[in-house]
């Protein structure tokens, strides 16, 4: 019996038993087979939790991850940042014990960032900045001192300390002074490495500083023990509001748009990411991250020899938590594959408000 026949009876049977009837003639198909090419099967590849995981190039690691820390001149300061969530700028009486917390689960870098709050603190060439009595000496030491194996980075730049609020030192009509910038940037990372900062990383943008960091820390004697990690390739764009809002580092007049690369501008920042490591940089940072995986992507080729930092910025943090907020995204799967496109792009550090979930959430 053909097989179109036994098709039929069976149908004419099922009718019969379930009281159905249909006048639909038509019968299903199938493509002839063709065999299954062997390159075209990936899925047993990663149909396991682990063998996922196999599948990572790299792998997010604790160590990977460098920790944002605002420390304020108000020794008992502990202020919750509205527009960063999970975020305080901390007292330098508070911050040992809050780092504490974190070095336990396996905090390895933080990063500092200085925020004078008293009054009459800030002038036009921000010399709050390597204050000896200022938050950041002050950090430095007694992060060093109660944690020696924590890895310090500092900051550097005047934008938190001047009072129009620029990254360096202005001519009188508001433009910046590009040499009295860099060598007063210069002068402030040569203060952090005598302090005892093992990094500094200049975020100010400015013609020629890392080669006068550079050159001062030679000078100084300590350019073998710390490390120059220049934000070479920072944009100046809309992510940055709720890290101005934390550090109160708004200009006054203008914005940064003369020193900070445009958004648009990959050649200018393949270009820095060049002159920074010829000038001396140890290490370079992209800024921000997730809107910019083609710039990390360019500094792991063009800078293959050299440390590359994600700094995934306060605005991008904030969405993120915003997002889930509204239930359109759930936070840990988003941090997971916000991250993941850092390494997957050529990151082999990460700048990260998510640090303390990370700690959390990875084993290693
Ligand atoms: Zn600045």
């Amino acid at each position: 019996m053909s097989r179109n026949l036994e098709i039929s009876k069976y149908l004419k049977i099922s009718q019969k038993y379930l009281d159905f009837s249909t006048t639909m003639v038509h019968t299903a198909e199938y493509l002839p087979a063709t065999g299954t090419s062997i390159s075209s099967v990936l899925q047993g590849g990663y149909n396991h939790p682990l063998s996922r995981e196999w599948q990572q190039e790299k792998q997010l690691t604790k160590n990977m991850f460098i920790f944002p820390l605002f420390v304020t001149d108000l020794p008992d300061e502990e202020t919750a940042i509205p527009s960063l969530p999970n975020i305080k700028r901390w007292g330098i009486n508070k911050l040992i014990p809050y780092v504490k917390t974190l070095v336990d689960k396996g905090l390895r870098a933080v990063i500092l960032f200085g925020v004078p709050l008293k009054d009459g603190v800030k002038d036009l060439v921000g010399t709050a900045a390597d204050d000896p009595e200022g938050p950041v000496i002050l950090a430095i030491k007694a992060l060093k001192k109660a944690f020696p194996d924590l890895y310090i980075m500092c900051d550097v730049c005047l934008c938190e300390y001047t009072s129009h609020g620029h990254c360096g030192v202005l001519y009188d009509d508001g433009s910046l002074n590009t040499e009295q910038s860099a060598l007063r940037i210069g002068a402030v990372a040569v203060n952090y490495a005598k302090a005892g900062a093992n990094c500094v990383a200049p975020s100010d943008m400015i013609d020629g500083r890392i080669k006068d960091i550079k050159t001062g820390l030679i000078n100084a004697g300590l350019a073998h023990k710390c490390l120059v990690m220049s934000y070479a390739a920072k944009f100046s764009g809309n992510l940055y509001g709720p890290f101005r809002d934390a550090a109160g580092s708004a200009p006054g007049q203008g914005d940064r748009k003369a020193y900070q690369l445009p958004p648009g501008g990959a050649g200018l920042a393949r270009r820095a990411l060049l002159r920074d490591m010829e000038e001396g940089a140890d290490a370079v940072i992209v800024k921000p991250s997730t809107f910019y995986l083609d710039i990390i992507s360019d500094a792991s080729r063009l800078c293959k020899d050299y440390p590359i930092c994600a700094y995934h910025v306060s605005g991008e943090y904030a969405m993120l938590h915003a997002a889930a907020e509204k239930g359109i995204l759930d936070l840990k799967g988003i941090a997971f594959e916000a991250h993941q496109g850092f390494l997957r792009a050529g990151a082999r550090l990460i700048i990260s408000y998510f640090t303390p979930e990370f700690l959390e959430w990875l084993e290693l």
